[in-house]
């Protein structure tokens, strides 16, 4: 029996591979970068070939580093960066253009005609999404409309479209398979993520033919089989990274919730079999398919989270490193009444300002260094308290603990008053690989590597729990003080 589990976590700036045993344990990984294509302001492209050839290239490290081959892994597992675009020739397998990548904004005044022309609702009810240029559906549209050729090449059958996974699937299984996964496909804004099909009436409003979209299947599921270097193996499992992670920290339940502390906040939490109506700002997202049904999951983020971090260190030169900061805030009892509101792109849930800036507030003579460093640290908690109490209100579920990744989580300090502030504990993993946990996961279900996911959740390690140890007034004091500097720095 091969033992090992194999992810390939293709990140937004980096192909990674991971080997995992049975037990969940690392066994080697390694990581490639790419090129990051920035050929106008506000556009992002990634060459679909690098891409791939830095993911193989990355699992041909790990096999090495492991000295195993292919005959030792039991399944791949696929999450990969979501909503980016790759269409690609069958016949000869070369992407008619690079990819187009989730962060560009070339499609943002489509999406206002789009919005202007009523396209917005109809978005919402079928795919839970907000009409955003963030999504597939307008980069594949403008690829359509201007890559020469492209229209064509569609309509004759000859072009493919796919998400990364897709993309992936298509070339590890040599042409064989065009399949998607219901996560990937439910952040595309084509999928109708209730009937599980791609919505005809959207693909109209957007002129795309159907027949250059993937086959929809279940995350954890055989796709096909991989030609890893001369040995077939199967791809068992695939999901987009916010959806791999939330699986691999093991959110099995409605009400669960994880919270990745990166650059920003991606925060998910997953409802069940229920899609929600979303509101609020926030998004309905398809969690996993998994054992002949589908779980939904509302999703919301923040801009500014670690990015906060590094403008203490980039911008304000009061930090060298951000890991300083943990005990820089614990050398003071409270920030003294300081806040700081990180709203350097504008303010998301539950404000939607898109004009606020951020401001720092409540200085008096005594402040100083620690407690400006404490006051950013403690704005990273309290704009997840906010996105999470959205998602509360817009689920109608209460959040059970929060399993919390991303390199910010490594910070005792942030930990603890996040609990103190939700008055929830907050578990974090032994392994920060959250999201390359989660597709070697979804792999090992489907090809019988485990049972249930019971027997995942005995192998998952969590290492530390922070239990909120505030007294509740003292939280809601402070939260009324964080109203009232949001409130300071709206503009709208
Ligand atoms: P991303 O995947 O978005 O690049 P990572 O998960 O690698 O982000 O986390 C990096 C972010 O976390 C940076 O913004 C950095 O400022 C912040 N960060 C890293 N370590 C710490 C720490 N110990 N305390 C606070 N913030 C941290």
């Amino acid at each position: 029996m091969p033992k090992l589990l194999m992810a390939m976590d293709q990140g937004t700036t980096s192909s990674r591979c991971v080997l995992f045993d049975k037990r969940l344990n690392i066994v080697s990984s390694a990581q490639l970068e790419f090129s990051q294509i920035f050929p106008k302001e506000g556009w992002v492209e990634h060459d679909a070939l690098e891409i791939l050839q830095t993911q193989m290239e990355s699992a041909r490290q790990a096999m090495a580093k492991a000295g195993v081959t292919g005959k030792d892994i039991a399944a791949i597992g696929i999450a990969n960066q979501r909503e980016t675009v790759v269409v690609w020739d069958k016949r000869t397998g070369r992407p008619i253009s690079n990819a187009i990548v989730w962060q560009c904004r070339r499609t943002a005044e489509a999406c206002d005609e789009l919005k202007k022309a009523g396209f917005a609702p109809i978005a919402k009810a079928k795919t839970g999404l907000v009409v955003d240029a963030y999504f597939s559906a307008t980069k594949l549209a403008w690829m359509l409309e201007n890559v020469e050729g492209a229209r064509k090449l569609a309509e004759e059958g000859n072009a493919l479209f796919g998400t990364i996974d897709s993309w992936l699937i298509w070339n590890m299984t040599k042409g064989q398979v065009h399949a998607t996964d219901y996560t990937n496909a439910s952040r595309t804004m084509l999928f109708n993520i209730r009937e599980l099909k791609w919505d005809q009436e959207i693909l109209d409003w957007l002129k795309i033919p159907a027949q250059m979209l993937p086959e929809a299947k279940p995350s954890s599921h055989v796709f096909g089989m991989a030609d890893l270097f001369g040995t077939e193996v199967p791809i068992a499992g695939a999901a987009g990274d916010q959806q791999a992670a939330l699986f691999g920290q093991c959110c099995f339940t409605p009400g669960e919730v994880k919270n990745t502390y990166g650059t920003g906040c991606f925060i998910l939490m997953n409802t069940g079999e229920k899609a929600i109506e979303p509101e609020g700002g926030m998004l309905t997202t398809i969690a996993w398919g998994l054992d002949g049904k589908v779980e939904y999951a509302v999703e919301g983020s923040v801009f500014v989270a670690g990015a906060a971090i590094q403008w203490l260190r980039d911008g304000l030169s009061i930090i060298s490193q951000a890991s300083e900061t943990d005990e820089l805030a614990q050398s003071v009892e409270n920030t003294a009444g300081v806040y700081m509101v990180p709203a350097f792109v504008g303010l998301g849930a539950p404000y939607w300002d898109q004009y606020a800036r951020g401001i720092i507030s409540g200085i008096t003579r005594g402040a100083n260094r620690a407690h400006v460093v404490r006051a950013a640290l403690e704005s990273i908690a309290y704009q997840s308290y906010d996105v999470i109490k959205a998602m509360e209100t817009a689920s109608g579920l209460a959040a059970k603990a929060i399993k919390v990744d991303g390199g910010a989580s490594r910070n005792n300090f942030l930990m603890q008053f996040q609990a103190d502030i939700l008055g929830m504990e907050v578990i974090r993993a032994d392994i920060a690989e959250s999201t390359a946990l989660g597709a070697a996961c979804l792999a090992g279900l489907a090809t019988g590597v485990y049972s249930s996911k019971d027997e995942i959740l005995e192998n998952r390690r969590m290492a530390e729990v922070f239990k909120p140890k505030m007294e509740l007034e003292d939280a809601e004091r402070l939260l009324a003080g964080w109203k009232k500097a949001v409130a300071r720095c709206l503009e709208g």
